[in-house]
């Protein structure tokens, strides 16, 4: 039994001749750079989520970066965002000289603390390190706006995040890299704040051949700000340059894969649903094991299938020899990563994120694994913690 982490070859030979022909017709029109092919994604994924405006662009991580560009975010701007994600999602602020300022994690859905916020906000507000681990310098910040992350594909908790932050007057970017496909109280991610980002690198929910990514917006003032940064700051024509931008676009090819693969995207999604309920009505009742725990109203993506145990690192051991394969995400919570040391945060900081990150890891999660595959990474698990 050959298992996959996500099993890209198993969906290739499902969907092969609507990719082909999807390619074919790119290499027959040509316009490899912004070709129909992308407003029609645009377009389709837009209405899926159930957001106005969607600009495709060449990653996830520039979806963020264009997402505080659009807000003009720099120097002396403070950023609230979880520690417990990809560096992308801080990164971004970094890059556009502004300030991330770390809030803690919820135990149970490794999503962003709302309460946490509140404190790091007011803690900002007054100036007071004794109230919250603020970073170097923060006696010049100014609080702008949050990142909120959809963490394995579980919609953070918007709502309470737009009681946190709406007395302040923040905006709000959902970084959706991991959830596109999830929902939040009815609604679809990719809807939930003032701009939202994905990616469709190809591990991620809705994967495509490269890098690509998407940023959605109901606002219309955003949503041109967004579609000129794509183009190197671009008005009214070309060589009109209003503003700093980048070259951020999604290759059409990209976009014509992500067409055909789409067209199964919804089945994937429940089918992942089917996948995550036989895994966790096995090893629910281990007391060594802490499944996923999903919010009311909430339907995650499934990126991953992460299982917190003390037991960790012996279950990895035992399902690499079973032929499993796994993964840790993340082992080091983000300041403690030493792109970020320069911000001066210590070891306790932020217990939550540091203790999950030692102790968390995935398992497969993919439409394509059979009954009988999922079975036996159950299985596996449960002889390993006997
Ligand atoms: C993957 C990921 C990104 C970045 O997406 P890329 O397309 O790889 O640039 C950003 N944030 C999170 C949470 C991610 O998982």
């Amino acid at each position: 039994m050959a298992i996959q982490f996500i099993d890209l070859k198993r969906q290739q030979e499902q969907l092969s001749e609507d990719i082909y022909n999807n390619i074919r017709k790119v290499l027959d029109h040509g316009q490899y750079i912004m070709g129909p092919e992308i407003k029609e994604l645009e377009q389709k994924l837009g209405s899926y989520v159930g957001v106005k405006h969607a600009v495709a662009c060449s990653s996830g991580t520039d979806a963020l970066l264009m997402a505080l560009m659009a807000y003009g975010v720099g120097q002396g701007d403070a950023i609230f965002t979880s520690p417990f994600t990809f560096i992308s999602t801080a990164e971004v602020i970094s890059l556009l000289g502004a300030t991330p300022v770390f809030v803690d994690i919820d135990p149970d859905t490794f999503n962003i603390d709302p309460s946490m916020l509140h404190k790091a906000i007011q803690a900002l507000e007054c100036k007071s390190r004794e109230y919250y681990p603020l970073p170097d310098g923060y006696e010049g910040l100014r609080p702008r706006g949050i990142i909120a992350v959809d963490l394995f594909g579980q919609p953070a908790d918007y709502d309470s995040i737009v009681k946190s932050v709406e007395t302040n007057d923040l905006f709000v970017i959902e970084d959706a890299a991991q959830s596109f496909g999830a929902e939040y109280k009815g609604r679809k991610t990719c809807s939930l704040a003032d701009i939202s980002a994905t990616s469709f690198f190809p591990a991620k929910p809705l994967g495509c051949y490269g890098d690509a990514g998407m940023v959605f917006t109901d606002n219309e003032v955003l949503y041109d700000w967004l579609a000129s940064i794509r183009v190197h700051g671009k008005g009214t024509y070309k060589y009109d340059n209003i503003r700093i931008g980048i070259n951020g676009r999604c290759d059409t090819l990209q976009a014509a894969i992500l067409l055909a693969k789409f067209k199964i995207f919804q089945e994937e999604i429940q089918e992942k649903q089917t996948i995550a309920q036989r895994y966790s009505l096995a090893l629910k009742a281990t007391p060594s094991l802490k499944t996923p725990h999903i919010q009311d109203g909430c339907l995650s993506a499934w990126a991953q299938y992460s299982i917190v145990s003390n037991r960790k690192d012996e279950i990895m051991i035992s399902l690499k020899d079973a032929g499993i394969p796994t993964a840790v995400y993340y082992p080091k919570p983000l300041h403690l990563q030493d792109a970020f040391s320069y911000l001066g945060y210590n070891p306790g900081n932020f217990p939550v994120s540091e203790e999950i990150a030692g102790r968390i890891f995935s398992i497969p999660i993919h439409p394509y694994l059979t009954e009988e595959e999922q079975k036996y990474i159950t299985d596996s698990i449960l002889s390993a913690v006997q």
